[in-house]
C-alpha cells in the first residue's frame, strides 16, 4: 500500500529534528525524494545523512519560514533537484510557554508568525510549482491544543494552531480546481528529543493520561501525513485526523482510571 509516493517530491519544513523529522523519514522509506528545511542547514544535513544511510533519497536546504524569500527559494530548490514539487509537508512550529497574563505582543507575534504566517508562507511559495503535479498534497501540522484541547501558557500556539485549520478550510476550496488536497494532522503529546530532556517521570505522567497508554511517536504522526499525501487519499479535503492515542476522548480523569 501507499506506493503512489514512490519518486514524489516532498518539502518538509521544520525537519532538522522532532516531528518533521519522523515525517521525512517515513515519506523516504517509501522512495519519496525530501527535501529537509530548517533554520540551521547543518542540523538539516543530518536528517538528511540518516535517511541516506538507509538508502532513502533527502537533501537539505536552509530556510526559516516567517520569511517569504527563504521559502521561495525552498520551492525552487526542489523543483530544481528533484525535478518538481507534489507535496509540501508544513511542520515547522515552536511552542515557548508563557501565561497570557504576563505575555508580551513580542512573544504573541513569533509564535503566530511562525507557526500560522509561517504556514501561509510556505504554502503560497509551492503552489506554483504544485500546479504541474498530479498528486498535489499540502499537510499541515496543527495540534490537539487549540483546536480541540486547551492548556495553560499556550493562548499564543493554541491560536495559532486553529489558525491553521481556518486557514486550511479555505485554501483546500482554492486548490481544488487544481487537484491539490490540504489536510491537517493533530498530533497529541508526541515524543520529541525535546520532551525526551524533561524526564523519564514526566514521560510517564504525560503517557498514563493517555488511553493508549503511551506518548505518539514522530512515526505514529508520518504515517497519518503519508497516507493524507496518497493517491488513495485523493478524494479527501479539508480534513483532520487526530493523532494522540486517545488523548482527548476521556471526560474526566475518573472516566480514565475506570476504564
Ligand atoms: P521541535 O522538535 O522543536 O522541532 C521544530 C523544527 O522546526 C526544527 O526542525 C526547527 O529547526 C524547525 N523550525 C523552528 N522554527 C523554524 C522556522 N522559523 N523556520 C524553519 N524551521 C523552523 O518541534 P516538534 O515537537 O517536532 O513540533 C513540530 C510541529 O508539531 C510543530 O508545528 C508543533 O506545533 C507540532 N506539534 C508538536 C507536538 C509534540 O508533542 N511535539 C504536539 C502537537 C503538535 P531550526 O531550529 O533549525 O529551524
Amino acid at each position: 500500500m501507499f506506493t503512489s509516493i514512490a519518486g514524489k517530491s516532498v518539502i518538509v519544513t521544520g525537519a532538522s529534528k522532532g516531528i518533521g523529522k519522523g515525517i521525512a523519514e517515513v515519506f523516504a522509506r517509501v522512495g519519496a525524494k525530501v527535501l529537509i528545511v530548517s533554520r540551521s542547514e547543518e542540523a538539516a544535513q543530518k536528517t538528511v545523512e540518516g535517511i541516506v544511510k538507509t538508502g532513502g533519497i533527502a537533501s537539505a536546504v536552509a530556510g526559516d519560514v516567517t520569511r517569504e524569500s527563504d521559502m521561495e527559494l525552498v520551492a525552487n530548490t526542489a523543483v530544481e533537484r528533484h525535478g518538481g514539487l507534489d507535496i509540501l509537508c508544513a511542520n515547522a512550529g515552536i511552542y515557548p510557554q508563557t501565561k497570557l497574563e504576563s505575555m508580551s505582543v513580542t512573544e504573541w507575534n513569533e509564535v503566530i508568525g511562525t507557526n500560522l504566517t509561517g504556514n501561509f508562507l510556505s504554502v503560497k511559495a509551492c503552489l506554483s510549482h504544485m500546479k504541474g503535479s498530479d498528486n498535489g498534497r499540502i499537510i499541515l501540522t496543527s495540534s490537539i491544543t487549540g483546536p480541540v484541547t486547551g492548556f495553560p501558557g499556550w493562548t499564543h500556539y493554541g491560536a495559532s494552531k486553529s489558525g491553521q485549520l481556518g486557514f486550511m478550510r479555505t485554501a483546500c476550496m482554492e486548490f481544488a480546481k487544481y487537484g491539490i488536497t490540504v489536510n491537517a494532522v493533530l498530533p497529541g503529546n508526541t515524543l520529541t528529543e525535546g520532551l525526551k530532556e524533561l524526564g523519564q517521570e514526566y514521560l510517564d505522567a504525560m503517557a498514563a493520561s493517555v488511553p493508549l497508554k503511551r506518548l505518539g511517536t514522530v512515526e505514529d504522526i508520518g504515517n497519518a501525513a503519508l497516507f493524507l499525501a496518497t493517491k488513495e487519499a485523493a478524494y479527501i479535503t479539508g480534513q483532520t485526523i487526530i493523532v494522540d492515542g486517545g488523548q482527548i476522548i476521556p471526560e474526566s480523569l475518573e472516566a480514565l482510571q475506570e476504564a
